[in-house]
C-alpha cells in the first residue's frame, strides 16, 4: 500500500481528517522510520496551522504548541527550567525537527521531555478543544486524539525542579532511564511533590511511591534514603538493546539519589 499525505491548514480539519483513519505526522523524526521501513502505511496526515508552532506565555505558566520544536525550547530564555529536558533529545537535527507534541507519543525508551512534562503537571488541550491531564494521556496513548499544545504551569522557584537523563552512550545516547523531580517547599516541607520516571515502563510515569514518601517530608538525607530505596516499588521497567529492565530497577534509585541531592 502506498503512503499518502495530506496537509490541512488547521488543527480542526487536520483532527477532522485523523477521525477518518491515518496516522498524524509531527517532526517526522520517529514516524519516518516506519514510512521508510514500509511500516507506516496508507494517510499520514499532518496540519501547517501556524498555531501548532507558537509558544505564548499565560497566567501561570506557558502554552506551547504541539508543533514546537526541542530547538524551539531551547531558544526561549523563559523556559530555561525545561532547556535540560529539551537538550537530551538526540542530536541537533532530531531537536530541529522533533516536536513536543510528538515527545508525548514516542515509543519507549523515549519521551525525555514527556517525563520534564509530567513532573511539571502540564497538561494537553487536545485539538477538540478539551484539556487533558498527561497522567491520563500518557496511560493511554493509543486511544487519544490529536493534540494541539501542552499548557506548562511555570514553577514558582525554578530550583524546585530538576531533571536528569541517564544514559550509557555519551553525549547522544537513548535513555537508560529519565528522572524529572518537581518539589515545591513550604515552611521548609515538601508540598505538592511530582516526580516521574522515563523509560521505566511502556511510556512516561509518575514515580508514585517516592513520592509518598516526599510528600510532606524536609529534603535531608534520610528522607533521601527512603526515597531512593522505594524507587522502583511497583514498576517493571522494559528490557531492550539498552538495558534489561532488571539493570533499570537496579539503578534508578541511585540516580534518583544523586538528583535529590543537588536539589536540597
Ligand atoms: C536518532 C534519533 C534519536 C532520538 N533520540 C531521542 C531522545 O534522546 N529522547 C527522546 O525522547 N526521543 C528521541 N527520539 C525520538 C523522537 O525524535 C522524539 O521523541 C521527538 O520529540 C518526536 O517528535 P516528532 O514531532 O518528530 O514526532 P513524529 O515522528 O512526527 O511522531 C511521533 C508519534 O507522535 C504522534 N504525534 C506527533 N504529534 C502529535 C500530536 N500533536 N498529537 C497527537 N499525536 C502526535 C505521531 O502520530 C507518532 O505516533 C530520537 C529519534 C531519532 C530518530
Amino acid at each position: 500500500m502506498a503512503v499518502t499525505v495530506e496537509t490541512h491548514g488547521s488543527v480542526a480539519e487536520a483532527a477532522r481528517a485523523l477521525a477518518q483513519g491515518g496516522v498524524y505526522l509531527g517532526g517526522g523524526t520517529g514516524i519516518m522510520r516506519g514510512v521508510n521501513a514500509g511500516a507506516v502505511q496508507g494517510r499520514v496526515v499532518r496540519s501547517s496551522d501556524p498555531a501548532l508552532r507558537v509558544i505564548r506565555s499565560t497566567a501561570d505558566g506557558f502554552s506551547l504548541g504541539a508543533g514546537v520544536t526541542m530547538a524551539q525550547v531551547l531558544g526561549e530564555r523563559d523556559l530555561a527550567f525545561l532547556h535540560a529536558a529539551a537538550r537530551s533529545v538526540g542530536g541537533p537535527q532530531v531537536r530541529a525537527m522533533g516536536t513536543i507534541g510528538g515527545n508525548l507519543f514516542a515509543p519507549h525508551p523515549y519521551g525525555d521531555f514527556a517525563t520534564a512534562l509530567l513532573a511539571l503537571g502540564a497538561r494537553a488541550l487536545m485539538a477538540s478543544g478539551s484539556p487533558r491531564n498527561l497522567d491520563d494521556l500518557l496511560r493511554d496513548r493509543d486511544r487519544t486524539g490529536l493534540v494541539a499544545a501542552v499548557e506548562v504551569p511555570r514553577p514558582r522557584d525554578p530550583r524546585a525542579f530538576g531533571f536528569v537523563k541517564v544514559q550509557r552512550v555519551k553525549p547522544r545516547g537513548v535513555a537508560v532511564l529519565s528522572i524529572a523531580a518537581h518539589l515545591p517547599r513550604e515552611g521548609g516541607r515538601l508540598r505538592g511533590v511530582r516526580v516521574a520516571f522515563g523509560a521505566m515502563g511502556p511510556a512516561p510515569l509518575r514515580a508514585s511511591a517516592v513520592e509518598r514518601v516526599l510528600e510532606g517530608a524536609t529534603l535531608d538525607a534520610a528522607t533521601i534514603a527512603r526515597a531512593a530505596q522505594v524507587a522502583a516499588e511497583g514498576l517493571t521497567p522494559p528490557t531492550d538493546p539498552v538495558a534489561t529492565g532488571w539493570y533499570r530497577a537496579s539503578v534508578v534509585g541511585v540516580h534518583l539519589k544523586r538528583l535529590l541531592e543537588r536539589m536540597v
